[in-house]
């Protein structure tokens, strides 16, 4: 339904260890649901890695993503799998002393989480989880979902509790001219560095890093 588009949500990667390394993945529904205790609820997608990671740790982090987080950061986090690839090699990242993944650049802050309990649904989990620690980097602006989709033409991964499939969003869309669009993750050509058709063979997809042949022209 398109009257999601009014709602509101930021942008978070989430970081646990599956017990030999970090991953995570990115998310944009992470909410404080109480103060006293401070609790968040988080919903994650049961085929992505990271929930059967969070469940087996019990603990995780939440980075508080700002807006100049590259693309190429959450194409990583959000397109691909912990499965296959340590995603957090090549993103500044530390361990906080909980000896949890957390990003060091373009983000404005963490929370670290203790899960207290989690209600599953047709296709997510809900993590509740007990705040036992964070960090305020500040500086940096928190992005919004909103930004990401306008500025950043982002898109939702199909694991997304806010993805929406392109009829519906090609219904809430004005008619645009014809673009280059990634197939992988939606990813609009912005024409930056020339015509489409010009750019090398091994030019990726910024977002995702998908090869140019899997752009598509609508
Ligand atoms: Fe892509």
């Amino acid at each position: 339904m398109s009257v999601f588009f009014d709602m509101s949500y930021g942008m978070y990667i989430l970081g646990v260890m599956d017990g030999k390394r970090p991953t995570g993945c990115v998310v944009n529904t992470v909410f404080q649901i109480t103060n006293e205790p401070c609790v968040v609820a988080v919903s994650v997608n049961h085929d992505n890695y990271t929930n059967q990671c969070i469940k087996k740790a019990g603990v995780f982090t939440v980075s508080i993503l700002g807006e100049s987080i590259p693309q190429q950061v959450i194409g990583t986090f959000g397109f691909k799998s912990g499965r296959d690839i340590d995603k957090f090699e090549g993103t500044p990242h530390e361990l906080t002393p909980e000896g949890l993944p957390v990003l060091t650049e373009n983000t404005c802050g963490y929370l670290v989480c203790r899960v207290t309990g989690s209600t599953e649904l047709s296709t997510h989990t809900v993590f509740y989880a007990e705040v036992i620690g964070g960090v305020r980097r500040g500086g940096a602006a928190p992005m919004t979902y909103a930004y990401y989709h306008k500025v950043k033409n982002g898109k939702a991964p199909k694991t997304a509790p806010t993805y929406l499939d392109d009829s519906v969003k090609d219904a809430a869309a004005k008619p645009a001219e014809s673009k280059w669009v990634c197939k992988i993750c939606g990813y609009v050509y912005d024409g930056s560095e020339g015509p489409f058709e010009a750019l090398p063979d091994s030019w990726v997809c910024p977002l995702c890093g998908a090869p140019k042949s899997e752009f598509e022209k609508q």
